[in-house]
């Protein structure tokens, strides 16, 4: 037994009220009037039943003044897992959306993408990112940086200097017919992905890892792509790339990779498809390549605002979900224009009504699923659901305190509503205002308090 000293420092916080998470099996949980603990690890100590309150204060040896109190139209709940981010392109987000993909790349992409040797360029738009995306509730980002190793370093600490958990790729390409002086030769991108994850891995950040990033198959030739399924191997890493997004880049996958049967099929071979993989798109995939995936284990980032936004496709979740594959959600900043996940959720559920629109058979996704794909959903994609994306005890407290009604914010409400609205209020119509404060890790990341490093 700890004694009681011992017991009122293992827990550093405490909340009362409305939480509405999901779980394997529900996708929407709604609890009210439970306390919530945290430990000073940053972990979920208990939830329970608010009547309990005695018997919990003195077990885990915390004072009732101490609990936070949630008002009116007030409800906790996880954070937002964006699957899949480019960090670099952040600076022309909401613009250039005028071009389909392979042009897109060359026209604005990799133009902007080779100013990041400077670093203090990059410094400048990836605090940018890291702020406006944990400001909107993205406790975890999977972040796609540059070709450059110190740029991408830099982003790992600026995420680790605001609390944001994260991935960070530093991207690998060594075949760019378009703009020649945007790639990296075979040699350097093996040796600057083995430095990056050394030295990422050095820096012992605690919500921050490294993680295999071939840009996308046309951009890697495939021993570049054989070479980096080894080193995620060798290294036990995540991988992340795209997959089968737009039907043009399909055709190029199939005549730069003759031999392979389809574009899933040239990932397999070069062992960049395991339980630790998420592949964003995924738009255009034959069911038989959602079996591979299933069978690997790997996972889609479905990203809807730039699937429309450049013409690219729509990915049908439901047919994903039959074929249980693990999907998450992504904003694809700047192919998306969003960096909110919100906005993620809502293209979503878009997306899902239009594929009814075509085809009144189509079950239309609700908003309670893709809650859960928001949050748990991206979790289990990134395969983090062990230690984040609800509130199980002894994963760490990442959450939203969210008021629907904060003063000044987007939404009005006539009358008191019941938490099931108050949530489908926030995602269809909340912003950053409704934020009030955001979690990682038990660390309140939201309001920000400046970095000394900055
Ligand atoms: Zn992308």
């Amino acid at each position: 037994m700890l004694n009681s000293q011992e017991r009122s420092s293992s827990i550093s916080s405490v909340f009362r009220g409305t939480f509405i998470h999901s779980t394997r099996e529900t996708a929407l949980q709604i609890r009210e009037d439970e306390l919530l603990g945290v430990d000073a690890d940053g972990k979920i100590a208990f939830i329970e039943k608010g009547a309990e309150l005695d018997r919990l204060s003195q077990t885990f040896g915390f004072s009732p003044t101490e609990v936070t109190q949630l008002v009116q139209h007030e409800f906790i709940m996880p954070g937002l897992v964006d699957t899949h981010i480019h960090a670099s392109q952040y600076s022309y987000a909401g613009t250039a959306l005028d071009m389909p993909l392979l042009q897109w790349l060359n026209t604005y992409t990799f133009p902007v993408e080779s100013h990041f040797k400077d670093l203090q360029f990059a410094r400048r738009v990836y605090s940018q990112v890291v702020k406006r995306t944990l400001r909107n509730g993205t406790t975890t980002a999977c972040y796609f940086a540059t070709i450059h190793t110190d740029a991408s370093l830099l982003l790992g600490q600026i995420a680790n200097d605001f609390g944001q958990r994260a991935f960070v790729g530093k991207v690998c390409m060594d075949r760019n017919n378009f703009v020649k002086h945007y790639k990296e030769t075979n040699q350097e991108s093996q040796a600057e992905t083995c430095r990056f994850i050394a030295e990422l891995l050095n820096k012992k950040y605690p919500l921050v890892r490294p993680v295999v990033t071939p840009r996308f198959a046309p951009s890697c030739t495939g021993a570049l792509l054989g070479q980096l399924g080894a080193i995620a191997k060798k290294n036990n890493l995540h991988i992340q790339s795209h997959i089968s997004e737009n039907i043009e880049e399909i055709k190029l996958v199939k005549e730069l990779f003759p031999d392979s049967e389809s574009y899933t099929d040239v990932y397999l071979k070069h062992n960049l498809l395991t339980d630790k993989t998420v592949m964003a798109h995924g738009c255009h995939l034959s069911d038989e390549e959602l079996v591979v995936f299933r069978e690997t284990g790997a996972s889609l980032s479905h990203c809807p605002n730039s699937n429309i936004s450049l013409c690219s496709g729509i990915l049908n979740v439901r047919n994903v979900m039959k074929h249980k594959v693990k999907l998450g959600l992504g904003t694809d900043v700047a192919g998306g224009y969003s960096s909110s996940m919100l906005d993620a959720v809502r293209r979503t559920l878009d997306s899902s009504k239009v594929l009814t629109i075509q085809d009144p058979e189509h079950v239309t996704l609700t908003f309670e699923e893709v809650f859960r794909l928001a949050t748990l959903g991206g979790s289990q994609a990134l395969s983090l659901d062990d230690q984040t994306g609800n509130f199980e005890v002894g994963k760490d407290f990442d959450a939203l305190r969210v008021n629907v009604a904060a003063p000044g914010g987007p939404i009005d409400l006539v009358q008191p509503e019941k938490p099931k609205i108050l949530l489908e209020k926030f995602l269809n119509l909340g912003d950053d205002r409704n934020i009030v404060e955001v979690f990682v890790a038990g660390r309140k990341v939201v309001p920000f308090t400046e970095p000394t490093t900055e």
